[in-house]
């Protein structure tokens, strides 16, 4: 049923990551209840703070914000799972109408999430927030910026460039994401995967409000690893290319050695022919044969990934009678087909 046909009032479910932000969450708490105050009449809007192994004050914090507000429901996790992890726990645990996810060192404006539901109601179905500025280190943004042009070099879907995972989800985004269940994920790269109406919002990326980082260059360079592994299987295909050219170049040092053996053997000593040519042509071969393990190897891995084959915005028919055999308006008639 929808809300609009229920006579309801759409909801909105903002879902907040938190590893130790303590000195951060009553202050994020009451600027996204104030922005959000004004849409109250239209909107029901609640949240979810998914508390990723905080080793701080941020569980008693947490656990005071659902006391008082009763909009509040915190997860906790039982150690840290990392962000992508605790985002796809709140993704599991919403029931929205669309989910805007948000870090929670306000480096995300509160208020930018109101953009987002402006464009939500034009109908498009994924609004992402794109960075037109950050003030972060230098450090930061120059191996940010090399990421992401790596990654639209080897992935094999158009990621925006810019985006992080503050953005607007409907629900039948949501719906599509949950039935990804890999391990190693890239959720920006899985939502870009899925598909379905999406555009970007310009912002300005705010400074971190207080504590540090919970991405230090270990967890940055892994997470840099799940975007290109996640979704292109180029560094296999390397193998292969370097396998040919290896066999290409063994072929000149065969022509090389023949040619020495047959004009001027006196310079060269016994036996020293047949060893440079096995060389050269068994590593070519065994690199090319690698190479062909490796394809195989891709394949496997991206039917193990399990990914859903497609994503479906729409079934649609003729109007006929409700429940009559050709009525596949009813979402639920068909899902069990997958
Ligand atoms: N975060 C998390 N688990 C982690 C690391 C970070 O839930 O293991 C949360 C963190 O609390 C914040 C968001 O993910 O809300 C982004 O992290 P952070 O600000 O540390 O990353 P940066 O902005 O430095 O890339
Ligand atoms: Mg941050």
């Amino acid at each position: 049923m929808t809300p609009a046909a229920a006579g309801r009032k759409r909801s909105v479910t903002y879902i907040f990551p938190v590893y130790n932000e303590a000195e951060n969450i009553d202050l994020l708490h009451r600027t996204v209840s104030q922005v959000v105050e004004p849409l109250l009449d239209r909107y029901r809007v609640d949240f979810i703070y998914v508390d990723d192994g905080s080793t701080d004050d941020s569980t008693a914090r947490l656990q005071a914000l659902a006391d008082a507000d009763d909009r509040v429901t915190v997860v906790e996790l039982a150690r840290n799972f990392g962000h992508q992890l605790a985002v796809t726990a709140g993704l599991d645990l919403a029931d929205a109408d669309a989910v805007i996810v948000m870090d929670s060192d306000l480096q995300d404006p509160p208020r930018v999430s109101v953009e987002l539901i402006d464009k939500w109601r034009q109908g498009y179905e994924v609004v992402y927030a794109q960075r037109r500025s950050r003030r972060d280190t230098t450090f930061k943004r120059t191996t940010a910026s090399a990421f992401y042009w790596v990654l639209r070099k080897a992935a094999s879907i158009d990621i925006p460039r810019d985006t992080g995972d503050f953005r607007l989800l409907d629900r039948k985004v949501v719906d599509e994401l949950r039935k990804f269940r890999e391990r190693d994920r890239f959720l920006r790269g899985l939502v870009s995967y899925i598909g379905f109406r999406q555009v970007g919002v310009p912002f300005d990326r705010d400074e971190r409000h207080a504590g540090v980082t919970g991405y230090p260059l270990r967890k940055m360079l892994r997470f840099a690893a799940d975007g290109v592994l996640g979704f292109s299987v180029a560094p296999l295909k390397l193998i292969s290319r370097l396998g040919y050219a290896i066999s290409f170049l063994s072929l000149l040092g065969i022509v090389y050695a023949v040619g020495v053996k047959v004009l001027a053997p006196e310079t060269t000593v016994p036996g020293w022919a047949f060893i440079t040519i096995s060389m050269f042509f068994l590593g070519g071969i065994q690199i090319t044969m690698q190479g062909v393990l490796g394809s195989y190897i891709g394949r496997t891995y991206a039917q193990a990934q399990g990914r859903p084959l497609y994503t479906v915005a729409a079934v649609r028919t003729a109007a006929r009678a409700p429940g009559g055999p050709g009525d596949s308006t009813d979402p639920a008639s068909r899902s069990l087909a997958g």
